[in-house]
């Protein structure tokens, strides 16, 4: 078996560069390795799906803006695909809120935004109190407004691109990669645990949370450790206006779900690594002792709620600088590229990063949105490139 290019990893991100590079009409063979195509334990799946263009540096800000657009127009983009999910976008915007300590980088960072033409509304307390009159805690001070953002059903964009990625092309295959051979500074063959052997040109690692394994068969070492987030879906016994999705500098988010609101807050305290229990030890008690308080505090009304439900998934953490690392990575192997590091932004920028991915096997460099700030080079650099502001 052989492919131009050989994707390791078919979740969103995997997904959107493959049907990029099936779209681009180019003359690439592509094949999407992924080791459960029911994506139990993904990544992409477990998200809440916001898509917000509320960051404070531009590439962010612009992978954002190219993302929502290509969201809202997704029928059009997958014209002609087959079993298309419903994508379900609800424009409902993305409120940030702050406490004074946080007022001035939520100023520059707005005002960036308004630059790149983004519509990004500042609310001090008594605008806040007066356009959602629900969020109530004490110590806020400054909120940003934009309206034109929102949420996505994530598991609908996952297999929108999969879907997509197929009817252009992509060849879907079962398995779990175990080997890279590399052959005279070139990665060559990937190997799966059945023993099967795929020959590529070039090999793309969107592994999510598993990057670092994939990184290490060639003896590569990525700053990324997998970290648990869980979130939770409640309904609450008094009605509320129409919420946006709502977060804060502690990270708490919440945003309305159905008859409820789905929502949560990373727990920065545990330490890294793969949980497969939620139930069990740290998170066992996480809503009704942590982010319950919290939600009750921002939100007195939610002191009246009830939980349904909790699930989780992996953040693939960058350790550097908790952002992306995009384009070559594996010393002497310039033919493999990666994606990852997205914290809680793989979902919104997988339209943008797809599209980046593609250029980088089409053409050798970004030819949308120049993304070489982040790159590998800054880790080699320990020079790291993060957010200001909430993340
Ligand atoms: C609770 C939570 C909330 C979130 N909320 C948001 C949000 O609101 N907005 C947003 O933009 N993002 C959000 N995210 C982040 C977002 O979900 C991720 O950034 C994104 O899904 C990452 O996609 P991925 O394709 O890189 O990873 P994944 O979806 O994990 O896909 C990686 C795939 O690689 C496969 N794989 C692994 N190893 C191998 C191997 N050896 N061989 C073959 N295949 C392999 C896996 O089976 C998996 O399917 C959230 C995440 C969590 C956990």
């Amino acid at each position: 078996m052989k492919y131009s290019v050989v994707i390791i990893g078919g979740g969103i991100l995997g997904s959107a560069a493959a049907f990029f590079l099936g779209r681009s009409g180019k003359d690439v063979s592509v094949a999407v390795v992924e080791a459960d195509s029911t994506y139990t334990h993904a990544t992409s799946p477990q998200g809440a799906g916001g898509v917000r263009q509320q960051f404070s540096q531009p590439e962010n800000i612009a992978m954002s803006t190219w993302s929502l657009a290509f969201y809202k127009r997704f029928e059009e983009e997958m014209a002609g695909v087959p079993d298309l999910p419903d994508l379900n976008f609800q424009e409902q915007g993305y409120l940030l809120v702050v406490s004074a300590d946080g007022a001035k980088i939520l100023r520059g960072n707005q005002a960036l935004q308004e630059l790149m033409g983004v519509k990004a509304e500042l609310l001090d307390r008594d605008a806040l109190r007066r356009r959602f009159p629900s969020i109530l805690r004490d110590d806020i001070a400054l909120g940003c407004y934009t309206p034109d953002d929102g949420w996505i059903d994530p598991h609908a964009g996952l297999w929108g691109f999969r879907r997509g990625a197929a009817h252009h092309g992509a060849d879907y295959i079962d398995g779990r990669v175990t080997g890279i051979e590399t052959t005279g500074g070139k990665a060559t063959v990937v190997t799966l645990a059945d023993g099967t052997v795929i020959a590529a040109d070039m090999i793309i690692n969107t592994a999510g949370p598993w990057v670092g394994e994939i990184a290490r068969m060639t003896g590569a070492d990525l700053p990324i450790v997998p970290m648990c987030r869980v979130q939770h879906f409640w309904k609450c016994a008094v009605e509320t206006e129409k919420l946006p999705l709502v977060k804060d500098e502690s990270g708490l988010f919440f945003r309305p779900e159905g008859a409820g609101f789905a929502g949560g807050r990373p727990s920065f305290e545990i330490e890294p690594g793969f949980v497969d229990d939620i139930y069990r030890g740290f998170f066992a008690n996480y809503f009704e002792e942590t982010v319950w308080p919290m939600l009750a505090a921002l939100v007195p009304k939610f002191e009246n709620l009830r939980l349904e439900r909790s699930w989780f998934g992996h953040y693939a953490q960058n350790q550097l600088d908790g952002n992306m690392i995009i384009g070559p990575y594996s010393p002497g192997h310039d033919n493999i590229i990666t994606a990852f590091g997205f914290s809680g932004h793989g979902i919104m920028h997988a339209p943008a990063v797809g599209r980046a991915l593609s250029e980088l096997v089409l053409h050798g460099s970004y030819q949308s949105i120049d993304l070489a700030r982040l790159e590998y080079d800054r880790v080699r650099r320990n020079e790291p490139y993060a957010e200001t502001g909430i993340k």
